[in-house]
């Protein structure tokens, strides 16, 4: 039977998608944080305008009656949630109380502070619940440039550090990773350990992969740079679509930032980049496998 809006997770057919299997719901269509490096504007026309899906709680009822208890539900993979018009429509906190209520796990993944006004709900159901907040660098001038739309930094790390204390199993998502922008090592050092400090339980990284819409606005908004990273790219190999770096490049990085997260005490996974090796075993890319475990299990 056709489902409306909660659909299989669908990787757009990238062969180095580690995921696992997993229910994904968008509430909106598109999303108002405008992040140049923001892939799903290359699929989704008007993208940077969000908007709620049409008659989301009905199909919404309807097609939790057709998935298997227990799966896992993320909220969302390709709009944020909590996109802007979320603080006055409350579509997504609806959605979310749908889901935990019929009993599934749900995955949040988001930039927005907004995640705190629905804490009731997450704490209540704490044991089948994760959140991943992206933090992209600690720099609040290079961050407004990359995600105009979005909360500040120290915001961000505020609310990983008020779910973490409230018990909410966190994973901070260091990622894109984009060369000359936020690619300084001693940057991303500092922002592993404010994260550890802030009490996430894992890291998931990866490099930035370019398309040409979005490499075009980090391009205009990073002019200085603009050959240098033009370069990086052409030299790189394409992969499902997508430039790549230089495969010893991107290894490097996400060494990188792998040794960092081991220092601070954090798990590591990277996303979308093909190196198994350097995941911390049992933890899943996405931050699903956190949903139920605490701090305490990391062992790095
Ligand atoms: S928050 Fe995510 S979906 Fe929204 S613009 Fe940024 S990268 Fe795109």
């Amino acid at each position: 039977m056709a489902m409306y809006v909660v659909r299989p997770f669908d990787p757009w057919r990238s062969p180095l998608c580690t995921c696992p299997a997993k229910y994904v719901l968008h509430p909106y269509t598109g999303c108002g944080h405008r992040c140049l490096y923001c892939y799903a504007s290359s699929y989704i026309r008007n993208f940077f305008n969000p908007r709620p899906k049409k008659d989301l709680r009905s199909k919404l009822a309807r097609d939790l009656q057709l998935i298997s208890p227990g799966s896992i539900v993320e909220v969302s993979t390709s709009s944020d949630p909590y996109t802007p018009p979320e603080e006055s429509l409350l579509i997504t906190r609806e959605a979310i109380l749908e889901i935990l209520k019929h009993g599934y796990k749900l995955l949040i993944t988001t930039k927005s502070t907004l995640v705190l006004r629905d804490l009731d709900l997450l704490v209540k159901y704490k044991d089948r619940v994760a959140v991943a907040i992206t933090i992209t660098t600690l720099d609040n001038r290079i961050a407004s440039a990359l995600e105009p739309g979005a909360p500040g930094v120290t915001e961000r790390l505020k609310v990983v550090k008020l779910l973490s204390k409230s018990g909410i199993p966190t994973l901070v998502r260091v990622d894109p990773i984009v060369p000359y922008i936020n690619d300084d090592f001693t940057g991303i050092v500092k922002l592993v350990d404010h994260v550890a400090e802030a009490g996430a339980i894992q890291i998931t990284s990866s490099t930035y992969k370019a398309r040409p819409d979005s490499l075009k606005r980090l391009l205009k908004a990073f002019p200085e740079i603009s050959s240098m990273l033009l370069e990086a790219y052409k030299t790189g190999n394409k992969v499902g679509g997508y430039m790549y770096l230089r495969s010893e490049d991107r290894l490097e990085y996400m060494k990188s930032v792998r040794d960092a997260a081991a220092r601070a005490g954090l798990a590591f996974n990277t996303c979308r980049e093909g190196f198994p090796e350097l995941a911390t075993k049992g933890f899943s890319c996405d931050g699903s496998s956190l949903i139920g475990r605490y701090r305490s299990v990391v062992k790095t």
